[in-house]
């Protein structure tokens, strides 16, 4: 029997993202910090992130794609030291190192 965590989405509250994490953005006192929603929830998290953005001045930036996927391949090895006997989140470790390996280096 495996110990499975799971991490439910902060926004629908319903989806487990253990596996499954997609890094929108929230703002938190005028600053942007990350925030991992469910495949379901990322279009609303990222238009309501637009929308108060826009509200307090703050211009509205993509994400560079490599910060994103650092951002998961941290959220999935802290899910997978919490259920090291997940299959699903080392196959999505392993998914995102792999899109990292081969994502585009931005200018810094
Ligand atoms: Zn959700």
């Amino acid at each position: 029997m495996c110990d499975v965590r799971v991490t439910r989405c902060p926004r629908c509250l319903a989806e487990d993202i253990s596996a499954d994490a997609h890094p929108s953005r929230r703002l938190v006192d005028g600053a942007a910090v990350p925030f991992l929603v469910c495949r379901n929830c990322f279009r609303a998290a990222e238009l309501e992130f637009r929308i108060a953005s826009d509200r307090v001045g703050l211009p509205y930036e993509q994400r560079p794609i490599r910060e994103s996927l650092r951002l998961l391949v941290d959220f999935y090895t802290a899910r997978r030291a919490e259920s090291p006997d997940d299959p699903r989140i080392a196959i999505a470790l392993d998914d995102v190192e792999r899109r990292l390996a081969i994502a585009p280096v931005e200018p810094t």
